[in-house]
């Protein structure tokens, strides 16, 4: 039995894409239905797969960002500009689209209401996606972990799910929000990287043992495990997820 189910997650499927979100200016959901599905953990991956008219294949992973809903999966995408597949995820394709993909791929960035809290999560740029599973999740089963949401965004307009994330707030859940390159007038929140101190300051501090997730372009990542460590966080209890090369 465990060998079929490690087959179908890797055996590439046909979706089809039943609707599409837009995000912010750079960013699309797209809301795809897996015939077959068998669900998902909080934190897991799907990759894509897309076929050129020549034969010409690109791959490309993409965080599940819904919490598990029968066979349905949102995956958010943020358009890098000189990208190969993102600007097509985020501008052409659409409603009646079918799309390959395979999944769910990953067993270690997943957090599971059994774990319990608390949590600190923290994400920069489309990041946030992984952990949005974990946040809707929780709201979606009544978990009462305390949460503590970091979410690092360029700017006011690129903030994902921030409606969303402003509707989930309270109830253990605290969402707390710094802008890197730009700021509306009467900003009043984080304006720099996140940093030991904005880590310290949004807490859980590590006496409360948080599981941590963080997850982001590489250099994000990596910047937020060492202050992480730095304050005297547990490494083990420290997950990463590096979304790409590059500084975002
Ligand atoms: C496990 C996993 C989960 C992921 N989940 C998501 C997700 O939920 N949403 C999402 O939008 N992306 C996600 N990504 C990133 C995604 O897989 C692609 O790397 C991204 O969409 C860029 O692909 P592209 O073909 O447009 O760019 P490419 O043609 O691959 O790259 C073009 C240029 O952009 C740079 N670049 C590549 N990736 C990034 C990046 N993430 N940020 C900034 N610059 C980059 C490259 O170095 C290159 O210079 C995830 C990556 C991993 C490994």
């Amino acid at each position: 039995m465990a060998g079929t189910a490690v087959l179908g997650r890797l055996t590439w499927r046909v979706a089809d894409v039943v609707d599409v979100r837009a995000e912010t200016p750079r960013a699309r959901t797209l809301v795809l239905d897996v015939p077959g599905w068998a669900g998902h953990r909080a934190g897991q991956h799907v990759d894509l797969r897309l076929t050129a008219e020549d034969g010409y294949q690109a791959q490309r992973s993409y965080s599940i960002a819904s919490a598990p809903d029968g066979t349905r999966i949102e995956l958010t995408v943020v358009r890098v500009e000189d990208g190969e597949v993102s600007p097509y995820l985020t501008g052409e394709i659409g409603p009646g689209d079918r799309i390959e993909l395979r999944g769910p791929v990953g067993g270690y960035f997943v957090w599971e209401p059994a774990h319990g809290g608390p949590l600190l999560l923290v994400g920069g740029g489309s990041g946030l996606a992984p952990l949005m599973a974990m946040v809707r999740l929780r709201a979606a089963v009544g978990s009462p972990a305390e949460t503590r949401l970091l979410v690092s965004s360029r700017s006011e307009e690129d903030v994902l799910y921030r409606a969303e994330l402003g509707r989930l707030a309270g109830g253990g859940l605290t969402v707390v929000h710094t802008l890197t390159a730009s700021r509306p007038a009467g900003w009043s929140g984080y304006a720099r990287r996140v940093d030991a101190d904005m880590l310290a300051e949004v807490g859980p501090g590590p006496a409360a043992r948080p599981h941590a997730f963080v997850c982001g372009p590489t250099p994000f990542v990596e910047a937020v495990a060492e202050a992480l460590v730095a304050l005297g966080h547990e490494p083990q209890r420290i997950r990463t997820e590096r979304f790409g090369p590059t500084g975002g």
